[in-house]
């Protein structure tokens, strides 16, 4: 008897997770299918979740009922906030896990969910009739039907791993790779596919450490959890934070590491496979910034039950004896013991141009694409795209509209509007300067932008919905000065006084910021046709980075519009360019009338 499901999602990692629960939770029976029951949402690199403007996804992912911030405050270790000592608006939590709690957690959740069920084996192939996926085969020959596909398929797609010159097939260390599954894609669904490449850093036994040469790194003394329903106080109490620590590469490092560039595995690979330009290896480091004598180092515990512990921006491809020697020339590790070696993996992804914006392919009707395998990096990228395809598989099943978030309510609807938009050509990250509405699109008012949305899809239960219309309330009460019988802190938990108080002041001090902020990006908007000269000097523009120069002077866009367009081009660049374009304008101006009024003695 041939199985049958409503929504079958490929691959269990923060991608598939957040798809499945979400597709479960809307009342379709669905069937996640993973390589490994063991891995279901493994962190393979650094066991860390949130950080900057990857919290604010992770706090928008949990305002619409999705899982990944409940799991990482009851798995995280030390959490803190980022870019405290700045703005509000850029405040980004992040939380250091414990990466074995967190997989667990994970799929508890998963093997409780109703109309869920998972299943240990290998897709092998799509079935597509008349442009319309029906159904996947598995590796022991079944066929599972199905109205919708959610694929996430992570690293794991031909995925080869590199340690030096050593090269083996894997999706991850220790964990075969996707043989047959980018076939089916290439010539059932017409998808291209492309190479890019990801390193991880080496795990070192703690006990090998000396502390006393590092500095340590506290956790936040009040602590915040991700989850909007988190309830804070009794989290703290349970809470038992580990420290981080801080020590520095130095010069015998970047000897060992600036001999030794030929034998590691970053260079090798196919032609164009490109790696995280925001989270380079050791290699790429100190190959690109050979002025700087050293370079952060930030040792991190990697569980509660383990003594492993993840060296965070030693990421490396070096063979492993080169690997040993450069760990112990750095301060406190000198005596330290390798339990991992760093490696790097190549593996296929599919061009996000192939999507649209509701993550469904533009070439199979029904089949949606989330996370790494649409050219991006991290779990946060993964999980929030896991949860847009999961709602919108669920909506094309049940024949409703997709869920399509705007650039000006979430860091998620910048996300899927940039790799639709500009596709990729690295993998792609998140960052707070990509967004343009970033005043009014903050960490703190994720609840307040998103849980009617979470709602009206039916992931936030009534008594929850309840409590944040009475927080919603309680906030105009204070916005209006009626302070007088407002509730108590138990009738909103778990929202609080305390917290709608804090609301209202960012509220308050953003205010007139927003207002600029939204008339810029609307003069943006309307420059769109904007003509840019041909020989316009980009080199000439300070403010702008290396890499945007780069980009500037490889496409020389023709309009403002074009210009937008380019990957990797955020809005602040957009907006010096006009201002710089406007002051040229004016200046030839005054130089015409200075001309005129020469000539007319
Ligand atoms: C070595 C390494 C280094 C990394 N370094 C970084 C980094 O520096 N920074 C960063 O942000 N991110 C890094 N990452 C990436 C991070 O792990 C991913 O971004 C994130 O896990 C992607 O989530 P995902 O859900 O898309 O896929 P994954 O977490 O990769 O999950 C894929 C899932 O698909 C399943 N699967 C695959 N093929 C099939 C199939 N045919 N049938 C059934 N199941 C299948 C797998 O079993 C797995 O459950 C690294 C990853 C690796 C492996």
């Amino acid at each position: 008897m041939v199985r049958k499901y409503q929504v079958v999602v490929i691959g269990a990692g923060h991608a598939g997770c957040e798809a499945s629960l979400t597709c479960a939770r809307m009342g379709l029976k669905t069937l996640i299918i993973t390589l490994n029951a063991d891995s279901i949402a493994r962190m393979p690199c650094n066991p860390a979740v949130g950080g900057i403007a990857k919290g604010q996804m992770v706090r928008e992912i949990d305002a619409m009922g999705g899982e990944m911030g409940s799991i990482a405050d009851h798995a995280g270790l030390q959490f803190k906030i980022l870019n405290s000592s700045r703005g509000p608006a850029v405040w980004s939590p992040r939380a250091q896990c414990d990466k074995e709690l967190y997989s667990v957690l994970m799929s508890k959740s998963l093997q409780n969910q109703s109309n869920l069920e998972i299943l240990q084996s290998e897709v092998t192939s799509l079935i597509v009739k008349n442009g319309k996926v029906h159904g996947v085969k598995i590796l022991t020959g079944e066929t599972i039907d199905t109205s919708a596909v959610v694929l996430t398929t992570g690293t794991f797609l031909n995925g080869s791993i590199h340690l030096g010159k050593m090269r083996f097939n894997g999706g991850r260390f220790n964990e075969r790779h996707s043989t047959y599954l980018s076939k089916s894609l290439a010539e059932d669904c017409g998808l291209t596919l492309g190479r890019f490449k990801t390193t991880t850093t080496p795990r070192i036994n703690s006990l090998s450490i000396d502390y006393s040469k590092m500095t340590e790194q506290l956790g936040d003394e009040k602590p915040r959890p991700f989850s909007h329903f988190t309830k804070i106080e009794q989290w703290r109490k349970n809470l038992k934070q580990l420290s981080c620590w801080l020590t520095y590469t130095n010069s015998k490092t970047h000897e060992i590491v600036g001999n030794n560039l030929e034998l590691s595995s970053i260079d090798i690979g196919e032609v164009g496979s490109k790696s995280p330009r925001y989270c380079p290896s050791i290699e790429e480091k100190i190959e690109r910034y050979p002025e700087k004598t050293s370079h952060h180092i930030f040792a991190e515990p990697e569980g509660y039950n383990t003594n492993e512990v993840y060296l965070n921006g030693l990421y490396t491809g070096l063979p492993f004896d080169l690997q040993q020697q450069m760990i112990n020339s750095i301060a406190g590790l000198e005596n330290a013991k390798v339990i991992r070696y760093g490696y790097a993996i190549e593996y296929d992804y599919s061009n996000p141009l192939q999507i649209k914006k509701s993550l469904e392919t533009k070439t199979i009707e029904n089949l949606f694409l989330g996370g790494q395998i649409n050219g991006t990096t991290g779990y946060e990228e993964a999980a929030a795209q896991g949860f847009i395809a999961g709602v919108n598989a669920g909506f094309k099943v049940l024949g409703k509209d997709p869920l399509i978030l705007a650039r000006n309510e979430s860091y998620i609807g910048i996300l899927i509007d940039d790799i639709t938009t500009k596709g990729v050509d690295e993998p792609y990250r998140m960052f707070t300067s990509r967004a343009e509405y970033r005043l009014s699109i903050r960490n703190d008012n994720s609840d307040l932008r998103l849980m009617d949305i979470g709602y009206s899809i039916g992931l936030i239960s009534n008594k929850a919905y309840k409590k944040f219309k009475l927080y919603k309330s309680t906030l105009s009460n204070i916005e209006e000065g009626k302070t007088k019988n407002l509730p108590t802190d138990e009738n909103l938990s778990p929202w609080s006084l305390e917290k709608a108080n804090e609301e209202v002041s960012i509220h308050k001090k953003y205010k007139g910021y927003i207002e600029i902020q939204n008339k810029m990006a609307d003069k943006m908007k309307k420059n769109k046709d904007r003509k840019i000269p041909e020989d316009f000097d980009y080199n000439k523009i300070d403010s702008f980075s290396a890499e945007t120069k780069q980009r500037f002077i490889k496409v020389r866009p023709q309009t403002i519009g074009q210009a937008s367009r380019i990957y990797a081009i955020k809005p602040s660049d957009i907006a010096i360019l006009t201002i710089y374009l406007e002051k040229q304008k004016q200046k030839k101006r005054k130089d015409v009338k200075r001309n005129i009024e020469n000539k007319n003695g």
